[in-house]
């Protein structure tokens, strides 16, 4: 068996509906299966799965495409990776099979980034490295950590990277734009480097922190600054570990930094991210949402962590997580709670992360003066607002129950308002329509040759009338995939549209296309009028074309004779002839 024929068997094992169905929830719809699409800001369920084709697509966004797609897209995986998961789950063996990798126009800048971080590496492990070496080995982080989140350094010398990189290919401005030199200077001097990995593994760039007493008075950490690679809002720390970790275990423990990453990653503990600081962006809520809909938010027990807490939890429990809190004491981070407390008791602490609401409940106290009525009335009345937020009965009238024990009022009171509260809230929505993409204005030869191409995947017939009548599309593209279709039948005799995208999937250009076609919601079948209908558009397309190029030609051709000869072609063409 050759690559091709592999990849479709574990294609053809695996059935899209539940591998995109234990990632994001599916409700069956006729023949299809809908879900809110993770490819675009949504709420609606745009993203249909057939179960018959195997694919998926939106009619929103415009993603379509094979198993393989979706969880490349949505893992951040590679080709290669996504291929061993499935291979993996259906117990073929993929590691004989080899990949062309496809470059990227950034291959130079990874490269570089590479090649950093090994001279960092080398720094490290080297005589120069010895007090960085103690620094590290005084806060615990092991040879072996050292090696697996390849931690360096960075030296003294001002131009030592620069120089070396220069010599290698690169020049000064690019390596100013990607973030490693600042003129021609080194941008890192005497710092422990911390390699920053894209969602795919890969690194991107650099946090450098001081050690030792050399440096005071500069800041903790100095990151690299955005680049085409490198946009720090859209990366989370040991997020392509986490992947994997976070599916066995169902959760996600989200921390403030890489050192606590680090650290908990001592103790066996991989399903944690960093947000490398206390602000949450959207790239990095839909990077979690891949991760799990459980999380466990585990910031710093000091005060911006606290209230970095509260506004991230309410942030995530908007956007339907299951958010749970554990609260470390003192001013403690999970680095320092894990090296003074050790596994057990943070493992403990994890195993008894409060609930959101509870946590915020419990913070609402803190500024009360139980003295004064109008207080703690305001602040019975916020509990009871963050109580109507629970769609849990059982918690709700526990924690009514003990509203009325602790104050003493009557529950019917608070029932009674919780009630008006709940009233207020809009019900969430659940309604079950695939929205239609905007209908943008496609001209009628446009919307045939989609039409066309779309029935080719769907139906032998069409793709054998489409070559016997000698259709030529006018256009590069759409005629370059329209041959990729058609030699496609001819070596498999007929078309599994699954199967075509892995086909395709070294052709970016085509891909595009592919999926811009796929994601219309064209009606289930189609007549052979209708198609010989769509033949006539595009010839007449076709002619209208030649005529525009021939008048074209005769308005700059010098030669009046020739100018004839043209003319009668355009009157010929135009009759039809
Ligand atoms: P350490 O234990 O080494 O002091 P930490 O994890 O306790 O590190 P924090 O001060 O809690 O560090 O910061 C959390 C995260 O915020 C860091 O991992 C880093 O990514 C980011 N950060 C902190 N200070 C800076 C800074 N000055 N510039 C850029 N990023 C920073
Ligand atoms: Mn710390």
């Amino acid at each position: 068996m050759n690559n091709y024929d592999l990849t479709n068997e574990i294609r053809s094992k695996v059935d899209i509906v539940d591998i995109i169905g234990e990632r994001i929830p599916l409700v069956s719809k006729g023949k299809n299966f809908f879900g809110v699409c993770p490819f675009h800001d949504d709420t609606n369920p745009s993203m249909s799965v057939s179960r018959e084709k195997q694919i998926y697509r939106c009619f929103s966004c415009g993603a379509s495409g094979n198993v393989f797609s979706f969880l490349m897209n949505y893992e951040h995986k590679e080709f290669k990776e996504v291929l061993k998961d499935l291979g993996d789950r259906v117990g073929i063996n993929t590691s004989n099979i080899k990949i062309d990798k496809v470059s990227t126009k950034y291959d130079d800048l990874y490269e570089a980034y590479k090649f950093s971080t090994k001279y960092f590496q080398n720094n490290l492990a080297s005589q120069v490295g010895r007090e960085a070496r103690e620094y590290l080995s005084k806060r615990g982080i092991t040879e072996d950590i050292i090696k697996k989140f390849e931690i360096g350094l960075s030296l003294d010398d001002k131009k030592d990277l620069t120089t070396l990189l220069i010599n290698k290919k690169y020049d000064f401005k690019t390596l100013n734009e990607i973030g490693l030199s600042i003129d021609d200077r080194d941008i890192y001097t005497d710092r422990i480097m911390f390699p920053l990995y894209d969602p795919y593994g890969k690194i991107v760039g650099f946090s450098g922190r001081i050690y030792g007493d050399g440096n005071k008075g500069q800041s903790k950490y100095i990151n690299t600054r955005e680049t085409k690679i490198f946009k720090k809002g859209e990366c989370l720390y040991n997020y392509h570990i986490a992947i994997d970790a976070c599916r066995v275990s169902k959760n996600v423990i989200i921390m403030e930094g890489f050192m606590d990453v680090i650290r908990a990653s001592t103790i066996g503990i991989k399903n944690t991210v960093a947000l490398m600081g206390t602000a949450l962006t959207k790239e990095q809520i839909s990077l979690i949402k891949r991760l799990s809909k459980n999380i466990i938010l585990c910031l710093d027990g000091d005060s911006p962590g606290v209230n970095a807490t509260l506004k991230i939890g309410e942030v995530l429990l908007g956007e339907d997580f299951d958010v749970k809190v554990v609260a470390l004491p003192n001013d403690d981070d999970p680095d320092t709670f894990i090296l003074s407390n050790g596994k057990d008791r943070f493992l403990g602490l994890i195993e008894s992360a409060v609930n959101f609401s509870d946590y915020k409940i419990e913070s609402l106290k803190k500024n009360v003066n139980f003295d004064s009525e109008e207080s703690l009335a305001n602040y019975i009345n916020s509990v009871l607002l963050e109580t109507s937020k629970i769609n849990d009965d059982i918690r709700v009238e526990i924690i009514l129950k003990k509203l009325a024990k602790d104050y003493n009022i009557g529950y019917n009171t608070l029932e009674k308002r919780f009630k008006e509260l709940k009233k207020d809230k809009p019900a969430p929505k659940i309604e079950i329509k695939a929205q239609k993409k905007k209908k943008s204005r496609k001209n009628k030869y446009i919307l045939a040759v989609e039409q066309l191409i779309y029935y080719m995947l769907n139906n032998d017939w069409v793709v054998e009338q489409v070559e016997n009548e000698n259709i030529i599309f006018p256009n590069n593209e759409e005629r370059l995939l329209t041959s990729e279709v058609i030699y496609y039948y001819k070596k498999h005799g007929k078309i599994t549209i699954a199967d075509f995208y892995t086909y395709l999937e070294d052709k970016p250009d085509l891909l595009n296309l592919l999926n811009e076609i796929v994601a219309n919601d064209y009606k289930e079948t189609i007549s052979k009028d209708e198609i010989f209908a769509y033949f006539k558009v595009i010839r007449e397309y076709s002619v209208n074309e030649q005529i525009k190029r021939l008048e074209k030609k005769i308005k700059e051709e010098p030669d009046i004779m020739e100018q004839a000869r043209i003319s009668e072609q355009i009157r010929k063409l135009k009759l039809g002839e």
